[in-house]
């Protein structure tokens, strides 16, 4: 069977997204997408699952298609230790996010609010939204930490230099390494590539999610799939939980010392070699992170003309590039996504065509056959 991504994080009626779960299925096989539903679960959001009945009938209605089953969880919320053993294994992965995070007095700040404790400067704010992913990596048996650079409302348009530091983005990438919980590159909140490369560097194993909940969002992964080849992750690598598994509740943790010795990558042996491997490529990477001047400003660039391709396999990473390169957007693309693409952006469409056509014209140097035309315009 052909190589599909996995978008690991899509949202349905379950809980706050727009789409059925059947539409969420059907909208990611028209994307060539393996989909899963994350749905909230959760008593701290706004639409969620809030009860473990809830979450049993949730599960019962995803056993019902072939689909895979997840939930996102909130640390800061109890919901998901109540969850019994049974329940729990029911899932195929689990995501835990830090929708809120909690001061040193106690106080919750949550993601979603732009009015901010009076005082509260950014570095109080970052430095215990690291204490809390350190909590979540600690003791949530979640396989992916969502959204990982989703910070409060007022702090999403500062320069990541104020938000994030080097230290900041090692101790994240640290707790998650320890713990064997993936990294989400995610579509929604789209973290900079600088923490990204830190956590590859580090062995710690990506996933890939939309974090859709709209026809146009649901497994619509192809910004974090190009971000996760140009930043050298080979597709096989990438989170899948058919192929990884899961954490679940009764996962060993090991300690800090027994991690350094032998990379857990999600507790899974026989990726040892390939982590080493990645870990290899990392030590330069890491030289990359740290030299400093070296970061482009440059905004991402849109690929002018794209690969044609009617599949995700066969494709390969692609070697990291400088530090700084962020034209994430030179990664293949998905025709069928494409098309989803052009829908949005019809003039667009047609003018990438028109370019399509004439490269092909140039390069054959003859007229172009009627079904050509047919299948482009
Ligand atoms: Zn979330
Ligand atoms: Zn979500």
């Amino acid at each position: 069977m052909t190589w599909q991504p996995v978008d690991c994080h899509a949202h349905s009626t379950f809980s706050d997204g727009a789409l059925s779960i059947t539409d969420v299925v059907e909208r990611a096989a028209a994307l060539g997408v393996r989909p899963s539903l994350a749905d909230h679960i959760s008593r701290d959001v706004a639409k969620s699952i809030t009860s473990v009945a809830d979450a049993r009938r949730y599960l019962d209605a995803l056993e019902q298609i072939d689909v895979l089953r997840a939930g996102e969880f909130c640390w800061h919320d109890g919901l998901w230790r109540e969850l019994p053993d049974d329940l729990v294994r029911r899932f195929t992965h689990r995501l835990g996010s830090v929708h809120a995070v909690r001061l040193g007095d106690g106080t919750l700040v949550r993601a979603f609010t732009s009015k901010l404790p009076s005082g509260l400067t950014v570095d109080d704010y970052m430095d215990a939204h690291v204490a809390s992913v350190e909590q979540l990596a600690t003791e949530m048996p979640v396989d992916i930490f969502a959204h990982p650079t989703l910070v409060a409302l007022p702090y999403r348009t500062l320069d990541v230099d104020l938000v994030w530091t080097e230290e900041r983005e090692t101790r994240i990438v640290d707790a998650l390494f320890h713990a064997g919980i993936a990294f989400e590159i995610s579509s929604r909140y789209r973290p900079h590539d600088r923490i990204v490369r830190r956590a590859i560097a580090r062995g710690v194993r990506i996933s890939l999610g939309s974090d859709g909940h709209s026809f146009d969002q649901v497994a619509d992964i192809t910004r974090p799939l190009a971000m996760a080849r140009q930043l050298g992750v080979a597709d096989a690598d990438l989170y899948d939980p058919t192929r990884h598994g899961s954490k679940r509740r009764t996962a060993p943790v090991a300690t800090a010392q027994q991690s350094d010795q032998v990379p857990r990558s999600l507790g899974r042996p026989h990726l040892v070699a390939a982590d080493q491997s990645r870990r290899r490529r990392g030590r330069r990477g890491s030289a990359r992170i740290c030299r400093p001047g070296r970061r482009s400003t440059a905004r991402p660039r849109r690929r002018s003309r794209r690969r044609r391709t009617t599949t995700w396999s066969g494709e390969r990473a692609l070697p990291p590039r400088a530090h700084g390169d962020a034209r994430f957007s030179r990664g293949p693309r998905l025709s069928a996504m494409d098309s989803s693409l052009d829908r949005r952006s019809p003039r667009r469409a047609r003018s990438r065509r028109t370019a399509r056509l004439g490269a092909l014209w140039t390069r054959r140097g003859r007229s172009f056959r009627n079904h050509d035309v047919r299948r482009h315009v």
